[in-house]
């Protein structure tokens, strides 16, 4: 597995109105890699997870996985290539909220007319130890608990890759770095790649590669260890 991104940018509005939310962006995701970015408030960090993904296209740039330029799929393939190739967490959980726990992890099978594999299904609930609140719903559960669901859902495909965006944002400093913990095991545990969006310098440096964001321009930090 290999994600390739070159040179993605990003500009918003025209004349006064223009912002380079993204300049240049290169980076190079491979098998198991565990990968930060910080960067403050405004910085581009969502605008690059978002073209990583393909939830949004680049004003320029490439973007290929395994060779393959996702760019230029049709809106359906693209869609189905996300769903069976790319887990997504969000700061806000998203989670379905007139769902139980077990609907919305296997949502994203369903979509595409799979049954879960219930010993994998166990493996992950266990891992982030959710399997006994798989009949509640979202707002019966913490929010530490509402992500560590939205993390078993963003897995339940087996991705190559989960993207992260402030995934502890909207949690107490307790639960956040539970959350972060189970995260953090996951590529490897589980061998997938993870990309993870922070403020938190400590969740940063728990990643293998640490690149920093700066008004649009992202850059590797070099770690000696
Ligand atoms: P971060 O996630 O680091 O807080 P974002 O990637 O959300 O930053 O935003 C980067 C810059 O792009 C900011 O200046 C933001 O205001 C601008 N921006 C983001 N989305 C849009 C949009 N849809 N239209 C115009 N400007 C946007
Ligand atoms: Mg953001």
């Amino acid at each position: 597995m290999n994600i390739e991104a070159k040179e993605l940018s990003k500009i918003y509005g025209a004349r006064e109105n223009r912002v380079v939310a993204l300049d240049k962006a290169s980076l190079t995701i491979s098998e198991n890699d565990f990968i930060s970015i910080m960067g403050p408030s405004g910085s581009g960090k969502s605008t690059l997870l978002h073209l990583l993904s393909g939830l949004d296209h680049p004003t320029q740039g490439s973007l290929t996985y395994d060779g393959r330029d996702i760019y230029s799929l049709s809106d359906k393939a693209l869609s189905a290539f996300r769903r069976q190739r790319i887990g997504f967490i969000f700061q806000q959980f998203n989670l379905l909220p007139v769902l139980t726990a077990r609907e919305n992890i296997i949502m994203p099978l369903l979509l595409d007319k799979k049954q879960p594999d219930e010993a994998y299904l166990k493996q992950l609930t266990d891992l982030l130890g959710i399997s006994g609140r798989l009949t509640h719903l979202p707002h019966a559960l913490s929010g530490g608990q509402q992500q560590r669901v939205a993390i078993a859902r963003a897995l339940i495909a087996r991705p190559d890759v989960v993207f992260a965006d402030e995934p502890t944002g909207n949690l107490d400093s307790k639960s956040g770095g539970e959350v972060m913990e189970m995260l953090g095991s996951i590529p490897k545990k589980l061998g997938r790649a993870l990309v993870v969006i922070t403020h938190d310098s400590r969740v940063a440096q728990m990643a293998d590669r640490q690149f920093t964001i700066v008004d649009g321009t992202l850059s590797e930090v070099k770690v000696w260890k």
